[in-house]
């Protein structure tokens, strides 16, 4: 239900700052900074924060050193289109590029390449997935968050979705908000997704361990499965399997079922076999789509 995959794994960044400065384990970080000093890439497109980041505006960009990397570590829940930052990387003379995106955008590459879109395609050579059920429109700082808890976005540090919308707070404090209070934020084009695991990348990553300072990797592709090997043997990350934890492959599953099921009848039928219906009600109805 969740893609091809050659190896599953919980990964953490062996260096203090990037674990730190990563959202779950601080593992993209670290395979971009790996990538940067073995010269396999001129550069990364990620999202980085208009201005000084109290906007918690994401806005895409190009990450070319260890510092700019670790500058645009962790999630933001609105949306950035990374691959747009491939304009700045040209006009910069970047050769080799490696994307971090969730799944509408770590598709694009395998797109590109089959579909033969030659010239524009070509500067890809890493594509680095994001696990994502959703993305939320930039009004849900003023119209939710403080308009009903009084919540600025000045004033935030952090934030994460784990069963709830959580958001720390620069005085030290701590907000969950429920996530059925959130849905009428959700992008529209969030809604119809199919794929929540970003099968198309070579290594999708997530934050669903039982530990909240680890990344799960999902390692796709032969090349993928070559840069974790080599990590992992000179240091540059700790890794375990991912299997042994059981609440996040049951997760792993479940929120791909449930994006799976948004793949259009019209639409090749293969990838909807074996995908199950949703489980009814106790009164008999079908639970409401997400
Ligand atoms: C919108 C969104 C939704 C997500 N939903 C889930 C989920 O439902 N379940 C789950 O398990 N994991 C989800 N993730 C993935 C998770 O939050 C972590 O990004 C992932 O586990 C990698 O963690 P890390 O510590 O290895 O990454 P880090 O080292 O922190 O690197 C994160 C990378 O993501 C980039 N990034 C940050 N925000 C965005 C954005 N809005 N758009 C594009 N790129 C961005 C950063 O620039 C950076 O390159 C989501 C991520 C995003 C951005």
């Amino acid at each position: 239900m969740y893609g091809q995959y050659r190896q599953l794994l919980l990964v953490r960044a062996a260096d203090d700052e990037t674990h730190k400065k990563g959202q779950d384990g601080g593992f993209v970080g670290a395979m971009l900074i790996w990538l940067l000093q073995h010269d396999y890439i001129d550069a990364a497109l990620t999202s980085f924060l208009e201005g000084d980041g109290t906007s918690w505006k994401a806005k895409p960009g190009i990450a070319r050193t260890r510092e700019e990397v670790l500058a645009s570590s962790g999630s933001r829940y609105t949306y950035s289109a990374n691959t747009l930052a491939i304009k700045e990387a040209a006009e910069a003379g970047l050769q080799r590029i490696a994307l971090v995106g969730m799944s509408c955008q770590s598709s694009v590459l395998p797109v590109m390449w089959t579909r033969k879109a030659g010239k524009i395609g070509k500067p890809f050579l890493f594509n680095i997935g994001l696990l994502c059920s959703k993305t939320f429109d930039d009004a849900i700082f003023e119209e939710l968050f403080l308009a009903k808890y009084g919540l600025k976005k000045e004033d935030m540090v952090k934030m994460n979705i784990k069963g709830a919308f959580q958001i720390w707070m620069r005085d030290g404090s701590f907000h969950e908000i429920d996530l059925k209070e959130c849905h009428q934020w959700t992008r529209e084009g969030c809604k119809m997704c199919p794929d929540f695991a970003a099968e198309h990348a070579d290594i999708s990553t997530g934050g669903i361990g039982e530990d909240n300072d680890w990344t799960l990797c999902v390692v796709r592709t032969e090349l993928g499965e070559e840069v974790m090997n080599r990590m992992i043997k000179d240091g540059s990350v700790v890794a375990r399997p991912a299997e042994a934890d059981e609440k996040a492959m049951k997760l792993l599953r479940l929120l791909s079922v449930v994006s799976r099921r948004r793949w259009p009848d019209f639409a090749e039928t293969s990838v909807k076999i074996g995908v199950p219906p949703p489980k009814k009600k106790a009164d008999g109805t079908a639970p409401a789509a997400h």
